[in-house]
């Protein structure tokens, strides 16, 4: 438009010779004027367009930020979890799982109550074994409480009280079960249940893609937590397997005499007692002959039972061989392990007598005991003693105990029970 005045002003000079003063006023005027509006409209265009470059780059630069955020909180939650697996890993025994698992997930689920529980032997009972936060669930409950475990797959709730819920969990949050699945069988659950009075995600509403995070999160450490069971239950069966004999549930001789060392050190060294027993089951072999391999087998295991049975907690009964066992009885003088040799005497033979349905079916045994410092100072002769003890009784007659003779010249003993036990041989008539 500007132009275009311009160019009328510039042909009315060419034509008449002379500017039209007033015209050309008016002309300047109007075209200043028009100009004036339209840098101002150019410059609200311009502030405009600026103002909404601004704001997008604020967004973006929000967005920004929260993703710095997100993948912050991602490393962190998978340099965490790395180190739940390789903690749970080392672990050694449950006890110590359960130990280290409310710290690391209270952190690594924020606003989230959370509890371990794991199913009975039986599969009829569910008892939790770790829990933390302020939602807690029940203690003890059935397997049918439990969604997860119903189903054999996670089990999510939105939270309230919509149905299904599993009623195991105190709390209303927004709760989610996983199975905890070790070599395909089901061995418990790990439940997570949002805590209303703390915000999972600090200063924001939890969204969909934090919350599937979240639950992908909770799978894997569920993962982690039931590989470190499985392990702990394959170590504990292998370690059972080297130092059980599996007939009788005793331990067998290579654990007796790493126990006997370690005893027999402790024994010296605090100046205690320590006594041990050999048992021989009387014609053994007769009893084979006459019942059959297998009765006898039951026979062993029978006497296995007999001997857990009659051992304090810190005795250690072991199957020394065949049918030949061995007691360790720390801090027991020569005098109270006879004793106690004449009751496992006669609890064997009236436990087999009570268990056996055959008329002729007799088991006796034969005992030989000796003690640390009452019978020899020299630990490597202890079992040497008892055997010796042993073989006495069954030239004696059988079914009978006998102690070993006391050491000749030793030091008079201090223990407990130091009155001196000559072979006696004991025989109920
Ligand atoms: P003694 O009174 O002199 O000890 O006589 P014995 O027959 O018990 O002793 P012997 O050493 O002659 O025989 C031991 C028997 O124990 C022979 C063997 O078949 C039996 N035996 C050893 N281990 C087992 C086992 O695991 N199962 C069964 N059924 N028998 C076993
Ligand atoms: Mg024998
Ligand atoms: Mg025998």
């Amino acid at each position: 438009m500007l132009a275009c005045i311009n160019l009328l002003m510039d042909r009315w000079k060419q034509a008449h010779g002379e500017i039209l003063t007033d015209v050309a006023i008016a002309a300047s005027l109007l075209a200043f004027t028009l100009r004036l509006a339209l840098t101002q409209f150019h410059q609200q265009q311009e502030i405009a367009h600026r103002k909404a470059a601004q704001k997008q780059a604020t967004a973006s630069h929000q967005e920004v930020g929260r993703l710095l955020d997100d993948s912050r909180r991602q490393t962190a939650e998978i340099t965490q979890v790395s180190e739940l697996g390789s903690l749970l890993h080392a672990c050694t025994s449950r006890e110590e799982v359960f130990r280290l698992i409310p710290e690391r997930l209270r952190r690594l689920f924020p606003g989230a109550s959370g509890a371990i529980s794991l199913l009975s032997a039986s599969g009829n009972r569910v008892d939790s074994a770790a829990q933390w936060g302020v939602n807690p669930t029940d203690q003890i409950f059935s397997p049918e409480q439990c969604w997860a475990l119903r189903r054999g797959c996670t089990h999510v709730h939105p939270g309230g009280r919509s149905e299904p819920r599993c009623s195991h969990l105190l709390g209303e949050g927004a709760s989610v079960c996983i199975p905890l699945i070790a070599n395909g069988d089901a061995i418990g659950t790990f439940s997570l249940q949002e805590d209303d009075r703390l915000s999972p995600i600090p200063d924001r509403a939890p969204d969909a893609d934090a919350l599937a995070r979240r639950r992908q999160l909770a799978d894997t450490v569920a993962e982690h937590i039931a590989l470190a069971m499985a392990n702990l239950s394959l170590r504990e069966a292998l370690r059972l397997e080297a130092i059980r004999d599996p007939l009788t549930g005793l331990y067998n001789r290579r654990y007796m005499q790493e126990f006997l060392e370690r005893e027999l050190h402790s024994a010296r060294r605090k100046r205690r007692p320590l006594a041990v027993m050999m048992l021989d089951l009387d014609h053994f072999k007769r009893y084979n002959d006459n019942f059959g391999h297998s009765a006898g087998d039951q026979a062993l295991a029978v006497v296995g039972e007999t001997l857990l049975r009659c051992v304090r907690a810190d005795d250690v009964a072991c199957r020394y061989g065949g049918e030949e066992f061995a007691l360790i009885l720390p801090e027991c003088s020569l005098r109270q392990a006879t004793v106690r040799a004449e009751e496992i005497r006669s609890c064997i033979s009236e436990y087999h007598a009570r268990r056996s349905d055959r008329a002729a079916d007799t088991l006796t045994v034969s005992i030989g005991v000796a003690a640390f410092d009452e019978t020899t100072d020299r630990v490597d002769l202890l079992l040497k003693f008892a055997d010796e003890a042993l073989y006495e009784a069954k030239r004696a007659g059988r079914d009978r105990v006998v102690a070993a003779h006391p050491a000749a010249g030793l030091p008079e003993s201090s223990f407990l029970d130091p009155v001196p036990v000559s072979i006696a041989s004991t025989k109920s008539t």
